[in-house]
């Protein structure tokens, strides 16, 4: 790939992903395939200002074989030096950038309860981070570069190098590296997802109610407070950040026990190398009562069985079924992609900043005002081009949010 967009996207991710302040420390998670890019991701935030880059290498083969082979206790664990890493550089101010590139049918063979045991010990014993993350104390930044597994999923039919080339070319499409100034053309996208939020929240809508061919039937209660955010995402000093790049979704959080009837999946989910495709999943007052699954149903169960939040939704996002992603017919069995093509919901944690005034609320407040807490936030894909999501407000007027799949204000 050319040195220039290389150096473009990284400039990118370092100014407007994290929007890196002079002497802040950067921790990057990235894939040892992705060191090349991450190399000049981290030259770039240095000369931005940084005082240091903490690279946390990670490689999915080992993990792989850890997940094989390694001792059925060993995944209850979680190393105290791995917790003091996240959690003492997130006290300190950190910023984290996530290099989201995974092999989508990776752990196949691997036994769901290990992951699942694995992902429990590991967000337990970091909920400080977590939870600062997901209340903006700390910035932070997901983005994506291909790797060749990944590559070969998206596109089957191509070589190797091809298939990786179609990838950035697809990536930097998406956020728009490929205009000629990436930062001004992220400056107008903000402006126009604003325009959804200020629509939205000037409605204050109480209910939203789903209906499609596939057979999605929902209705949605959302809580009194809640608040449509997107786009960018500030910190309580004010630093503004995008969390994922590419971004096109606006979203709030449903009301924890408001929550009935189905909803269908529109697009295959790829959790953590695994993939669950065409599910299904029913809901009464807030929590799921009956789920199912063409394929990866024991991935669903052990999503959904993590803890007592993950029987409840915590995101509600609207994203146009024409949208740069959508259009672009790729399937990318990765949610970072996927869910910005599309409406979708998430399994587990609300983000506690779509409630007003959230970031400053004790778990028991945010709990009182209908906000669910998990271990898990696992975004799915809902959105269809015959989609119909109806607004009700408080005074009982329907208005029309999304028609054939669009916006219809
Ligand atoms: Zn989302
Ligand atoms: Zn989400």
């Amino acid at each position: 790939m050319n040195n220039e967009l290389l150096e473009k996207y990284a400039l990118l991710l370092i100014k407007t992903g994290i929007n890196i302040q002079k002497d802040q420390i950067l921790v990057i998670n990235s894939p040892i395939e992705c060191a090349p890019f991450t190399r000049i991701v981290s030259k770039i935030a240095y000369i931005q200002g940084a005082r240091d880059v903490v690279i946390n290498w990670r490689d999915e083969l080992s993990s792989k074989i850890k997940f094989m082979n390694a001792p059925e206790e060993i995944f209850l664990e979680y190393p105290d030096w791995q917790k003091d890493f996240y959690v003492s550089n997130a006290r300190k101010g950190a910023a984290f950038l996530s290099i989201s590139a995974s092999d989508p049918e990776l752990m196949k063979e691997v036994n769901p309860e290990r992951m699942s045991n694995s992902h429990k010990a590991a967000s337990t014993a970091i909920k400080e981070y977590r939870d600062r993350l997901m209340s903006n104390k700390n910035v932070w930044c997901v983005a994506s570069i291909p790797t060749v597994s990944w590559a070969k999923k998206v596109f089957p039919d191509l070589a190797e190098d091809e298939a990786t080339e179609k990838l950035w070319n697809s990536i930097f499409k998406t956020v728009r590296v490929d205009t000629p100034d990436p930062v001004a053309s992220w400056e107008t996208h903000k402006g126009n997802l604003k325009k959804s939020m200020d629509f939205l929240n000037s409605n204050n809508f109480k209910y939203l109610v789903y209906k499609n061919l596939l057979g999605t039937d929902l209705k949605i209660e959302l809580p009194e407070n809640h608040l449509w955010l997107g786009g960018s995402d500030y910190t309580p000093d004010g630093v503004e950040f995008i969390a994922n790049m590419p971004t096109e979704e606006v979203f709030t959080l449903p009301k924890k026990d408001g929550v009935n009837g189905t909803v269908v999946s529109s697009k295959p989910l790829n959790y953590n190398g695994n993939l669950i495709e065409n599910f299904s999943i029913t809901f009464k007052q807030g929590k799921i009562v009956d789920f199912s699954a063409e394929s990866g149903y024991d991935i669903l169960k052990s999503i959904i069985d993590t803890d007592e939040g993950s029987h409840y939704l915590g995101e509600v996002a609207l994203v146009p079924y024409d949208s740069p992603i959508s259009n672009s017919n790729i399937l990318f069995y990765n949610t970072l992609f996927d869910e910005n093509a599309s409406c979708h919901l998430a399994i587990g944690k609300a983000y506690p900043v779509c409630v007003k005034n959230g970031e400053n609320l004790k778990d028991e407040e945010l709990a009182a005002q209908g906000v669910n807490d998990s271990f898990v936030h696992e975004d799915f894909m809902v959105g269809t081009k015959d989609l119909q999501i109806i607004g009700i407000t408080i005074e009982g007027k329907e208005i029309p949010i999304i028609e054939n799949g669009n916006f219809a204000f």
